[in-house]
């Protein structure tokens, strides 16, 4: 892997985006782990320690995944192979910001300055962009933001509901606006506190859900969102090789650990395997 030199967010929607997830992330394994599941279970139980394992499993796969998309380096600087006439004839393009030749699927980022093999989006939450050497660690990254926030908010409910009498209208509004209450003095209490870290847990696992099945589709499909907006199949060959070609070699291990090795199936420069393989 080649590590990114600047990993440094470079707008503020980038900034913003991952001092956000930095700080929720630690927040909701706090509140899962020594809130919730000792409120629920007591913390010499079994089941608060299977339940301690399997959410710390869950935390090291977020903050390596994201650390690993974060450092990976997936653009073309360094990489550009010496092209012929042929291979430029083969979808290669002359970049105009970056004065260079770039591989097919590649496009121009703005914000990372560069252009990105098998670019797939520039994501603000890990301010870079997702492209053919970190999109594995990317959608770990996703799945694994979505079943930490499933499992929060799943036992998030029984916490909350067993410690806070439903009452309406007031607790709709305190589950609509709980920033507001909170900080503005309305209900300071710890209660509207775990309120507050409840809301975040419906609402992240609604966004993540929709990204994972959203991400999924693509990658099933071969595609990634540009080519899927202009309907552009010509490297869709069959979901099982379309899931090697984002996970690797080894894909059935990489939902482990992002540490685990395996091997891209191609170099993320050349495409004309692909179209080859289908004809
Ligand atoms: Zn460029
Ligand atoms: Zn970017």
């Amino acid at each position: 892997m080649i590590i990114r030199k600047k990993v440094w967010p470079r707008t503020v929607s980038d900034l913003l985006s991952m001092a956000f997830v930095l700080a929720i992330a630690p927040l909701m394994y706090w509140f899962g782990l020594w809130i919730i599941l000792p409120g629920l279970y007591g913390d010499e139980n079994l089941a608060y320690k299977l339940h301690f394992v399997l959410g710390s499993f869950i935390m090291l796969n977020i903050v390596g995944n994201f650390t690993y998309t974060v450092l990976c380096d997936t653009g073309v600087g360094g990489r550009i192979v010496p092209v012929s006439t042929a291979t430029v004839a083969d979808g290669w393009r002359l970049c105009a910001v970056c004065e260079c030749l770039a591989p097919p699927r590649s496009w121009h980022c703005n914000t990372c300055d560069t252009c990105i093999l098998k670019r797939d989006h520039h994501c603000v939450f890990t301010g870079c962009c997702i492209g053919y050497y970190n999109h594995r660690y990317f959608v770990m990254f996703l799945w694994y933001l979505f079943l930490g926030s499933a499992y929060a908010f799943s036992y998030g409910s029984l916490f909350i509901w067993s410690r806070v009498p439903f009452e309406f209208p007031m607790s709709i509004v305190k589950m609509v606006f709980p920033v507001a209450i909170f900080f503005f003095g309305f209900d300071s209490s710890i209660d509207q506190f775990y309120m507050l870290l409840y809301v975040v847990s419906v609402v992240g696992t609604l966004y993540t859900g929709v990204l994972c099945v959203y991400h999924f589709n693509l990658i099933l499909r071969g595609v990634v969102g540009n080519e899927s907006n202009k309907r552009d199949f010509t490297y869709d060959v069959g979901w099982k090789d379309n899931i090697r070609e984002v996970f690797g070699e080894r894909w059935y291990l990489t939902w482990l650990l992002p540490y685990i090795k395996s091997q891209l199936p191609h170099d993320g420069v050349s495409w004309c395997h692909l179209c080859s393989k289908k004809d």
